[in-house]
């Protein structure tokens, strides 16, 4: 029987990165999505999403969009 040390609920953006980080430190992990990947039921789908650094975590950005 395989076994998992890591067991994600969901493949949104945060249960996959989970899923990304976890395969990475060799957890294993077993990653369980009720609908098929790339689905429009969950919040990380659709086509209005805007992923930006904050200022504090990136040393290049200056501004609310990262402009330098
Ligand atoms: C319209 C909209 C616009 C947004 N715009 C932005 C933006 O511009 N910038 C930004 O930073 N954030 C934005 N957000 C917020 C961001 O999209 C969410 O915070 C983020 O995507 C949440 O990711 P998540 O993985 O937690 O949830 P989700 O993406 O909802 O993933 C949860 C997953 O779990 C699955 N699941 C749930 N229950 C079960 C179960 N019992 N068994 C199996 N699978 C299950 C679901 O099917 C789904 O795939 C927006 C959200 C919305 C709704």
């Amino acid at each position: 029987m395989e076994t998992h040390e890591l067991i994600i609920v969901g493949a949104g953006a945060m249960g996959s990165a989970a899923a990304y980080h976890g395969a990475k430190v060799g957890l294993n992990p077993l990653l369980l999505e009720q609908f098929k990947i790339g689905h429009n039921n969950g919040s990380s789908h659709g086509g209005s999403r805007i992923t930006r650094y904050a200022n504090t975590e990136a040393e290049e950005c200056r501004g609310p969009c990262g402009e330098k």
